[in-house]
């Protein structure tokens, strides 16, 4: 129910300069720290029909709950991003003035967070046009096409949404994670109504928990929470609940894909899911995962639904997102051979054996091609994937766990020549060790990462497993990065031909190292503090190991032409330092250690050094890179004959970023500007 076992890994780093294999295009926009790409569909072609047309449902399905993440993420986020998108349609003045452009960028932006909060930052995103600007330009837009509530003028709904719009203290932050603060009230999220306090929230579904039960269905899910006349209630997202404008025709669509499963199992898993959205009921959405998890022999699979829940503080309440996919046969030889041997891996870690897995059971691996991405996949999306998060699941029936390969290679391929190596790489050893081995590594971490990392441990009989609060996201990551890291540089991997020598792993340590002490701060701005859970999990582990080693030199800081470096001494000394980290983190969340959780990820997750980080800020400005990117699907259509049979389904990679967000708001729009 925490974000615990599951993870959805969005960095990349991978910065290789190598020569394109074909001409495609993979960037399509750049705007204030982004960059939209795309990625390619290899394989699509030559699937069958059916499993086209399997694919075909369930993306459109995958595309339905857009609305939903908008609503859940803010309660302003479908009015703001409705008016916006009426402004920039109708908007008959001048466009090319700087105005005009930055009030397309903040659309853009709005867009890409799926909401007015920074999709990682978390932060507000602020206008660069003025309330004035936008005033004028707001005179465009005719009424009915503002999203008005019932009986109000244009001009109220205008001192409506124009402070939520420009004043950075009204709903300023979309998830607060930590501080002597009510996360509740203090995040700007819409899973808890106003007027609820986090004592509240926690009393709540402390009362419903049943430390006795060892197969609880994850309290909180799928639900927002309210106090009407004074009663706290549950508002269950489902057919004939919150959100079924948008629910309704995801369940029609997955009713369609069942025609096309290609065997039982699958048709069995596509009807389990509906049931759970036409009942809200938990434990048929456990129901649904043991299924899910079970199906190992179709080659379609996919994601939908409400998942992930790093966007609640407290861990419980899921945000909508969906993947679309097919297993890349060749490229998941590799994880099989990682998943096959999960319990040697499991008995040889660094962890003390009260902690270990006795038996790891039902990991399955594979590395997959998405077709769609949705919800909160999209558009920025993660690489790896490892589900369900539900802990007693996990422990009796396995888990699933992917790395998103054309993912990775849109990335890499995206990120050729962009200079970033040169500038913040320590010499031409390094450089050459990640021109040559980075590609592997960082898939292989993620393989590591996801399918060893995040399955690995037990919790102890009676800890809580949401005893590490706010903490545990941080941690648990931290548990899955140390897994691989470890691994990575162990003589096994070579032995099973996973990489090609002993050298191949000090990419990955130097890259991880140069990321967690200095280059991932290019994502903050000056001031602020590291906030981002999986970004947290890499300074904690980073610098940790960096103080840890200090007395022995096995990583410094050096300046070198007044920029500072990060140079690894000693490799294998820190490689036994990894090991010691997974050790202690692992105890942790083994004996639910809230203190010494707490303690270690305010002691290095959070702070930062302003100095280095200004540095580290002028000098990626530089550059001209975005920190962070995301992904336009390519458009799936289907081709039919005169009879009007569909006798195939062909992808379109020409849709732009601006193009496609319109036509999803238009053919997706089905929620109200007020839920
Ligand atoms: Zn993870």
């Amino acid at each position: 129910m925490t974000a615990i076992a599951m993870c959805a890994c969005t960095e990349q780093t991978s910065k290789r300069t190598t020569q394109p294999e074909n001409d495609f295009n993979y960037v399509v926009d750049q705007f204030a720290d982004l960059q939209i790409l795309r990625y390619q569909v290899p394989g699509f072609e030559s699937l069958s029909l059916q499993q086209k047309q399997l694919l075909y449902h369930l993306s459109r399905a995958g595309l339905m709950g857009r609305d939903i993440l908008f609503d859940q993420n803010c309660r302003y986020n479908l009015a703001i991003r409705q008016t916006m998108e009426a402004i920039y349609t109708k908007y008959q003045g001048d466009r090319e003035t700087d105005e005009f452009k930055a009030l397309e960028t903040y659309l853009k932006r709005i867009w890409f967070s799926n909401g007015i909060h920074h999709h990682y930052g978390e932060d507000k995103l602020m206008p660069g046009f003025t309330p004035d600007y936008f005033i004028s330009c707001y005179r465009h837009v005719s009424a009915s096409d503002l999203p008005l509530r019932p009986g109000q003028t244009t001009d109220q709904f205008l001192m409506e949404i124009a402070p939520v719009i420009f004043n950075p203290t009204i709903l300023a932050k979309k998830t607060v994670q930590s501080g002597n603060v009510d996360l509740i009230r203090t995040s700007a999220n819409n899973y808890y109504e106003e007027g609820l306090t986090q004592k509240e929230v926690e009393a709540f579904y402390d009362r419903m928990k049943d430390p006795a039960d060892s197969t609880p269905v994850s309290y909180g899910l799928n639900s927002r929470l309210a106090k009407v006349n004074g009663e706290i209630v549950e508002k269950v997202w489902k057919v004939g609940g919150l959100y079924t404008q948008a629910i309704e025709p995801i369940v029609s669509e997955l009713q369609k894909a069942v025609a096309y499963a290609e065997n039982d199992t699958q048709k069995a898993v596509i009807e389990k899911l509906i049931e759970y959205y036409q009942t809200g009921d938990l434990k048929t959405f456990d129901e649904y995962s043991i299924l899910w998890v079970g199906d190992t022999d179709s080659e379609v699979d996919f994601v939908n639904g409400f998942i992930e829940t790093y966007g609640d503080p407290l861990g419980m309440k899921a945000s909508w997102e969906s993947t679309v996919n097919f297993i890349n046969k060749e490229a998941t030889k590799r994880t099989k051979l990682i998943s096959d041997n999960a319990q040697w891996f499991e008995d040889h870690s660094p962890v003390d054996d009260r902690f270990k897995k006795k038996e790891v059971k039902g990991v399955t691996a594979k590395v997959i091609t998405v077709a769609t991405i949705g919800g909160d996949c999209y558009p920025a999306t993660p690489i790896g994937i490892n589900l369900p998060n539900s802990n007693w699941i996990r422990r009796d029936y396995g888990s699933k766990s992917v790395t998103i390969e054309n993912i990775t290679e849109a990335y890499d391929r995206a990120s050729q020549g962009s200079g970033f190596n040169e500038e913040f790489v320590w010499s031409d050893v390094e450089r050459e060790l990640i021109r040559k081995y980075g590609f592997i590594t960082d898939n292989l971490h993620t393989d590591l990462h996801e399918c060893l990392g995040h399955g690995s441990g037990i919790i102890l009989p009676g800890v809580d497993p949401d005893g590490l609060k706010s903490y545990s996201s941080t941690l648990e990551e931290a548990r899955a990065d140390l897994f691989g890291l470890y691994y990575i540089a162990d003589p096994k991997l070579l032995e099973l031909g996973l990489v090609p020598d002993q050298e191949a792993y000090k990419a990955e340590y130097y890259k991880f190292m140069m990321n967690g002490l200095m280059t991932q701060l290019v994502r903050i701005e000056q001031g602020k503090e590291v906030e981002e859970a999986h970004m947290r999990n890499r300074q904690l582990i980073a610098k940790w190991v960096f103080e840890k080693g200090t007395p022995e030199q096995v990583v410094e800081l050096k300046q070198k032409d007044g920029k500072t470096f990060v140079v690894i001494n000693d490799y294998e000394r820190l490689r036994k330092l990894f090991g010691q980290l997974l050790a202690e983190v692992q105890r942790i969340k083994s004996e639910g250690d809230l203190v010494a959780g707490s303690q270690l990820v305010e002691a290095y997750a959070v702070k930062i050094d302003p100095a280095l980080h200004a540095e580290v800020l002028e000098r990626y400005a530089r550059l001209n890179l975005s920190p962070y990117r995301g992904f336009v699907n390519p458009v799936m259509k289907e081709v039919t004959n005169k009879k009007g049979e569909v006798v195939d389904i062909v992808l379109d990679y020409t849709e732009g970023y601006t193009e496609q967000m319109l036509r999803y708001s238009k053919e997706y729009g089905f929620l109200p500007a007020y839920n």
